[in-house]
């Protein structure tokens, strides 16, 4: 992911407390005599770490839990009733379980996009401390308990007033943005069209620049939200988010299915990014985002997973391989969204996304040391004539076998280091039982269980 985006063959990394001190030939290095740790990939690919540019930390416990189901009903009688009865501890075991999922499918840098209050900010912000991730929580703003022209459903666990969003999100933004040596960073989180009166808008965008931080926002996900910016404002969804001054490089719209030519224009304009998130659109049949067209409107776009609801997994390989194939049958065109796109929409577009291009996203002399190896003698991984196109069409998140972020080895040879796997799923599959029944949610699976 260097400028000239080579692939070097028996390559060695040097890495130097938290940044990458070389890269080239294993022959043109003397061994230095002080190594504290010698990693041998032989055998492996040596990648920058995948960017994870959309995800909701608090569904990965609600996994599986809204299937095959219609985007209303998926929401109004699955998502919010089990995410209204969140407690702060199945905040914590959520992110903890899909951090986990993250780092053992080569992820190591986040974008959350909201984190309601109930899900507990303070101990999910530790947890990530803890895992070793860089990871960018965005806190909930919200003013309706709406979403596009559907008024008040959304499930009361779920509201908040806001006023007290954006109190914490500043209070959030001073006790954890950089922390955990930068990793940690905090952003706005807006609730999507309907959900924000055009004022909450821009006092969000306001505080955004004041803080110096990001925006990020799910936009044109359904056919819906273009309905509804044009009936209630008359405008695009994109020209109505700049209207209210909420379009710029730290901002992160999710989805973009539903955008028009004009909204690319605004993107691009003013350097926006668009998270897509195929497995997701292709789940909910919410429709099929124009990724070629709107990279050549000059839109920068990354990648995401989205959620446990939705997706149903965290695995940015698989998402990469989607992500391709789904723009191929609808252009009805092979050559388009090849694998070495995607590769880049989920590494340095999703650093650029970020803002973070200049320390993430490709693995070069003086950036963070977030590196990945991934297992290439693997049947499905055979032969290697082409790496690239291997890992995209043939890889999955499986194949990973070692982390590292920010200098540190937080998962070797597939076991994780710095969270307690048995832990964490026996506490996931506990609360998730209680959390289904405190919720009065049933999931009825259509064969028999006996
Ligand atoms: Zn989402």
């Amino acid at each position: 992911m260097d400028e000239h985006r080579r692939v070097i063959k028996d390559v060695t990394v040097l890495i130097q407390d938290d940044r990458i001190a070389y890269v080239g030939k294993a022959t043109d290095v003397t061994k230095a005599a002080n190594v504290e740790l010698e990693i041998d990939a032989e055998g492996m690919l040596i990648l920058p770490g995948l960017i994870d540019t959309h995800v909701h930390l608090a569904q990965a416990l609600i996994r599986g839990c809204a299937d095959d189901t219609s985007l209303v009903d998926w929401l109004q009688k699955f998502v919010w009733p089990l995410q209204g009865n969140f407690d702060g501890e199945d905040g914590r075991v959520s992110a903890e379980l899909c951090m986990l999922e993250m780092i053992k499918s080569g992820t190591t840098a986040f974008l959350e996009s909201l984190l309601h209050s109930r899900y507990g900010f303070d101990g999910i912000a530790e947890s990530l401390e803890k895992s070793g991730m860089r990871g960018i929580l965005s806190k909930t703003v919200m003013g309706l308990p709406s979403y596009g022209s559907e008024e008040s459903i959304m499930h009361p666990g779920m509201i908040e007033d806001p006023e007290t969003c954006l109190r914490e999100v500043e209070n959030h933004f001073k006790r954890w943005n950089r922390a955990a040596n930068g990793r940690i960073r905090v952003w706005y989180g807006a609730r999507s069209l309907g959900g924000c009166t055009p004022e909450l808008y821009t006092q969000i965008a306001h505080g955004a620049a004041r803080l110096g931080t990001g925006i990020t926002m799910h936009l044109g996900e359904v056919q819906e939200d273009v309905r509804f910016a044009q009936r209630q404002f008359g405008k695009t969804p994109a020209e109505f988010m700049d209207e209210v001054g909420l379009v710029g490089r730290n901002v992160v719209f999710a989805h973009g299915v539903w955008l028009t030519e004009e909204d690319w224009q605004v993107l691009a304009k003013k350097g926006a990014s668009i998270a897509h998130c195929p497995s997701s659109n292709m789940k909910l049949a919410s429709g099929t985002a124009s990724v070629p067209e709107m990279m050549r409107a000059g839109v920068n776009v990354a990648l995401g997973c989205d959620g446990g609801p939705s997706n149903n997994c965290y695995d940015m390989i698989r998402e990469m391989k989607t992500a391709s194939l789904l723009q191929k049958v609808r252009l009805l065109d092979p050559l388009v969204t090849d694998a070495e796109t995607v590769l880049e929409m989920a590494t340095i577009n999703g650093a650029i996304a970020l803002g973070l291009q200049k320390e993430i996203g490709s693995i070069e002399v003086g950036k963070k040391a977030d590196i990945i190896l991934v297992r290439t003698r693997e049947p499905h991984s055979m032969p290697a004539v082409n790496v690239v196109s291997n890992l995209v069409y043939s890889a999955s998140g499986e194949d990973v076998d070692t982390v590292i972020i920010d200098g540190e080895v937080v998962m070797e040879n597939r076991v994780a280091r710095t969270l307690d796997e048995a832990r964490i799923l026996r506490e996931a599959s506990e609360r998730s039982s209680k959390l289904l029944k405190r919720a009065g949610v049933e999931i009825s699976p259509k064969w028999p269980v006996e």
